[in-house]
């Protein structure tokens, strides 16, 4: 069993050591992680500048880019065949809702969906000063035990969040939709030294809006909740009202 492991949060985080010592109990394990903090970075690829990739052990690299960049790199040039299975994570904070639109701990897994590898997305949701990986980590190694034994169907990854909460606490685990999570718009201008304006965006969890069967409450609600993810995102349920517009046909004005 050949696994890569990758985060966001970078080479030398917490949970990227916590994700590797559960993969190191499913096979062997690869680590192609960034080299500096790329949360929030979304699915985003290096493409106008170099990559480096700096060597910190035996099949352990650091790469100077984004989550998705290291996924490609990896999938495609630095392991000596196609992985069973790609772990990203655990991330240092949930991504739940419309987080997973932000989230670079999911995109490195959607990358490797999309490139045919089956894969899971694991963060944990942070309350305290002492984070419980051990917690995300027994559900991290069911849950990847689960996929290597049924698969994933094409271009489908898991996307799993854990309470942080110590494993006795914990309610379970359930499978559930996205919800919405609202934060606080924040956009923080501050001068530099030299008195030039610079702003500093990104506010805090607000609240979780609609069903309490989704994603969100149910992690708030002590529950690890797993998510199946899709690469298409069209709006289905638009395509034939958009259709009544009279858009389509040769090109025209009117
Ligand atoms: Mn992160």
């Amino acid at each position: 069993m050949l696994i890569l492991v990758t985060n966001d949060d970078g080479i030398d985080s917490a949970g990227l050591h916590a994700l590797e010592a559960v993969a190191a109990s499913l096979g062997e394990v690869w680590t192609v992680a960034p080299a500096t903090e790329q949360s929030a970075r979304s699915h985003a690829l290096t493409m106008h500048e170099p990559l480096r990739v700096h060597t910190h052990g035996p099949r352990r690299f650091a790469v100077t880019g984004t989550p998705a960049d290291c996924s490609y790199l990896a999938l495609h040039h630095l392991l000596p065949r196609k992985p069973d299975l790609v772990l990203s994570g655990i991330n240092r904070g949930s991504n739940l809702g419309n987080d997973v639109v932000y989230s670079g701990t999911v995109a490195a897994a959607r990358e490797a969906a999309s490139a045919g590898v089956p894969a899971l997305a694991a963060s944990l949701w942070i309350r305290g000063d002492e984070p419980r990986w051990d917690t995300a980590q027994q559900v991290v190694r069911t849950v990847a035990e689960r996929i290597l034994r049924h698969g994933l169907p094409e271009r489908i990854l898991l996307n799993l969040n854990v309470p942080d909460v110590v494993p006795e606490v914990l309610k379970g685990v359930r499978i559930a939709p996205l919800g919405r999570r609202f934060y606080t718009a924040s956009v923080e201008e501050k001068l530099d030294p030299r008195g030039r304006r610079y702003y500093w965006i990104g506010g805090d969890h607000e609240r979780f809006e609609g069903p309490e069967d989704t994603d969100g409450p149910l992690c708030e609600d002590g529950w690890a909740v797993i998510t199946p993810l899709q690469m298409d995102i069209t709006a289905h349920g638009l395509l034939q009202e958009l259709r009544t517009w009279n858009l389509e046909g040769p090109c025209s004005t009117t």
